[in-house]
């Protein structure tokens, strides 16, 4: 939020952020980085009544300490499930509270200091409510309610406008609504009468009988995303119409880990609110998926701002411990790079007491991100897109949509790793408009293609555009059974024989056969693990490329008596490894295993994922940005047309070696980033660059035509090119 607004127009900052009356930017339009701040315990059964609870946390304090940290806005804990953290005549208040209204002292410190003051609210696993009204609860198939969940569907809808009405009498500037899920695993809802007459009246027969994956569960999946959009939509219009103005975000949930359990889809569910915002951190999204979260908010919602919450704690959320500095700078900028702005989250103390050390760092932090704020937004520069199939996630994914996750997980690290910069594109909305902005779109094993999507393709590709496809990518109907021809065979220029059974496939490539820059770094004659579906096909129009080999099978394993778990080493060659088929001005390369998969999988050897990388490379033989840094480093590209910069930001992850873990050896959580990596970067530009200069600790740059050389010193650097 720019102070000079606020002290010249002297205007509530609901107002301001109305934006659309001309006075200014909204907030959470210039925001870069903000917080968020709640009390710990109220995850851990804080409903006993204890006085210790909350009794230091102070609205006031936590905005004057935000803002000297740096923070642009404060999101602060108004309402949870238990307790409302203001004087509610709905909810009761956190006994600790006494006198004291939190969200009161939050406003009127907000005000003084021109900071925007965002009510946080929960609105799944409302105890207090349920305890009310335990027929709000969520049913499962067979009538029993579902501990702690609520269905959207029942009056909690009216409730919870109650308590949204309050807050808004505060004159806070927005609301963070938190959750909009439907539960995160079994037992699945909803079976509720509510439900019920809502799927009579919509479709004129009798519920499913519980997760069936037939029609009556396609028409059950419906309905259940319908609620949750619903349930949003309704929220949002009865806070415009309470409060023009006052902004509305729903914590998000349709991009991986999360599948049609929640009830979130990617586009859907990303568009009900003012701008999307979502979580990332290592505790449930791994190191690498931290810019894959933003860039699917940013397709779920283009040209819209998108909102990422990262945490201090070492671990996640719930713990007091402080993160060192490096670790933090490397989310941060990972999210910041990628376009996304920031909420950092504090979970307090017990009783609500602030720690010193966390606002320290979180101050250096922010004041550093705030320095280079000039670097980011822009527009992406990506050599290829990812394909998001949501019908492949629900239909072939179904209950285990790590199935289909593996896939595009794997594409995506494969694509990181080799700094091929990449973006997303979503099934939901993608358009030709959309696929024409990268020069390569990439189907990693998106099991099911629709016909409307066969043709935005195949118009992609006769247009000039280049397709890879992998794997099982169209093998599969609307419903997730195996068809008989892929719906892809026109592009493909082949025949689907067989999708083959195992997955420990492998590939070869003869010497001198194929595209070289296809095989470039792979060993000829040489047959290497591709662990992963693999399909069986016969060219038609393409061209047939390399060898796909079927692994052997011991005679145990083929009796049925020894499992196939663990890889065994390549047999015979059932058909090509590749296909390659000219279509219009385009091309389409048809991998007949899944590199992408590979990547993601227990297995990930160098070469699957360079075949991948090549095939891009292949397709795009001219980016205006080929960067060679150490696999650690992240690349990502960004382009200002007007002043005509381009930016080639450098992230790099430095995590050290973990020691045995307590459980689950050996999948360990990696170590904290202590302190910043310092290697070597080559930058290669298309075209002639004008000027250059490094943002971030570095070496200056050496220059040799369009070959940069860099030594970077710090965990983010960006290459500023004019041009
Ligand atoms: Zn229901």
């Amino acid at each position: 939020m720019d102070d000079r607004l606020v002290t010249l127009c002297g205007l509530p900052m609901a107002m301001l952020a109305a934006g659309a009356a001309g006075l200014g930017t909204p907030w959470y339009q210039q925001a870069l980085v903000g917080m968020e701040v709640g009390p710990t315990g109220a995850q851990f059964g804080a409903e006993g009544g204890d006085p210790l609870y909350a009794a230091r946390f102070n609205g006031s304090e936590i905005v004057r300490r935000c803002r000297e940290a740096g923070s642009e806005y404060v999101v602060v804990w108004a309402r949870d499930g238990v307790y409302a953290y203001y004087d509610s005549a709905v909810q009761p208040k956190a006994p600790g509270l006494r006198e004291r209204d939190v969200l009161r002292e939050a406003v009127r410190e907000g005000r003084r200091l021109g900071m925007p003051i965002i009510a946080y609210c929960v609105l799944q696993y409302p105890t207090t409510a349920l305890a009310e009204h335990p027929e709000w609860a969520m049913r499962d198939a067979d009538g029993k309610p579902i501990p702690d969940r609520v269905c959207f569907n029942s009056p909690y809808r009216e409730h919870v406008k109650d308590l949204l009405k309050e807050m808004l009498a505060y004159g806070i500037d927005g609301f963070h609504l938190d959750m909009v899920d439907q539960g995160f695993g079994p037992p699945h809802g909803c079976w509720c009468d509510h439900c019920a007459r809502l799927y009579e009246a919509r479709y004129g027969a009798a519920m499913p009988t519980g997760v069936t994956w037939d029609e009556s569960w396609n028409r059950m999946l419906e309905l259940r995303y319908e609620t949750s959009a619903g349930f949003e939509r309704e929220l949002t219009q009865f806070i415009r119409s309470e409060a023009p103005g006052v902004t509305v975000d729903y914590n998000y949930h349709g991009n991986p880990p999360f599948s049609w359990e929640v009830g979130q889809r990617p586009v859907q569910h990303a568009v009900n609110g003012d701008f999307v915002t979502g979580e990332t951190g290592i505790w449930g999204f791994s190191a690498l998926t931290t810019g894959l979260n933003v860039e699917i908010y940013r397709a779920a919602t283009p040209g819209r701002p998108v909102q990422v919450a990262m945490q201090r704690g070492v671990r996640m959320y719930h713990d007091q411990t402080t993160r060192p500095l490096a670790d933090m700078q490397w989310e941060l900028y990972t999210l910041l790079a990628h376009g996304a702005f920031v909420t950092m989250v504090d979970k307090t103390a017990y009783d609500g007491w602030l720690d010193p050390v966390a606002y320290e760092r979180i101050g250096e932090l922010f004041a550093e991100a705030r320095r280079r704020r000039d670097e980011f937004g822009h527009a992406p520069v990506a050599d290829v897109a990812l394909w998001f199939s949501d019908r492949s996630r629900d239909w072939y994914g179904r209950q285990d949509p790590s199935r289909y996750f593996a896939g595009f997980l794997g594409a995506h690290k494969a694509m990181t790793y080799e700094h091929l910069p990449w973006s997303v594109v979503l099934e939901e909305n993608a358009s030709l408009a959309t696929l024409k902005q990268t020069p390569v779109v990439l189907l990693p094993n998106a099991a099911i293609v629709g016909e409307a999507t066969v043709r935005l393709l195949s118009d992609y590709v006769t247009g000039g555009g280049n397709l890879i496809v992998t794997g099982i990518s169209g093998c599969f109907d609307h419903m997730g059974q195996p068809r008989p021809h892929s719906a892809l065979e026109n592009l493909i220029g082949g025949r689907l024989v067989r999708p083959l059974e195992s997955r420990d496939n492998h590939v070869r490539f003869a010497r001198g056969q194929g595209p070289e820059a296809l095989t470039a770094g792979l060993r000829p004659d040489w047959p290497f693990l591709v662990e992963g579906p693999a399909v069986v096909y016969e060219a038609t129009e393409a061209t047939a490329i390399g060898e796909l080999l079927a692994p052997h099978r011991t005679v145990r394993q083929i009796q049925g008596v020894e499992d196939t778990a663990w890889p065994m080493s390549a047999g015979e060659t059932v058909g090509p490894a590749a296909l390659l088929n000219q279509l219009g001005s385009g091309q389409v390369l048809t991998l007949a295993c899944s590199p992408d998969a590979a990547t993601s999988g227990e297995h990930p050897i160098v070469e699957a994922r360079r075949l991948l990388a090549n095939a891009v490379r292949l397709l795009a033989p001219e980016p205006r940005v080929r960067v060679d840094a150490p696999v650690t480093v992240e690349v990502v590209v960004r382009d200002d047309p007007e002043r005509r910069i381009l930016r080639v930001h450098l992230i790099g992850y430095s995590a050290p070696p973990q020691t045995l873990p307590a459980r689950n050896r050996p999948y360990v959580l990696p170590g904290l980033m202590e302190e910043p990596p310092i290697y070597e970067a080559t930058v290669t530009l298309r075209d002639r660059p004008r000027s250059l200069r490094v943002v971030g600790r570095a070496d200056p740059p050496r220059r040799d035509g369009r070959r940069i050389a860099l030594t970077v010193r710090d965990t983010h650097a960006v290459l500023v090119v004019g041009y």
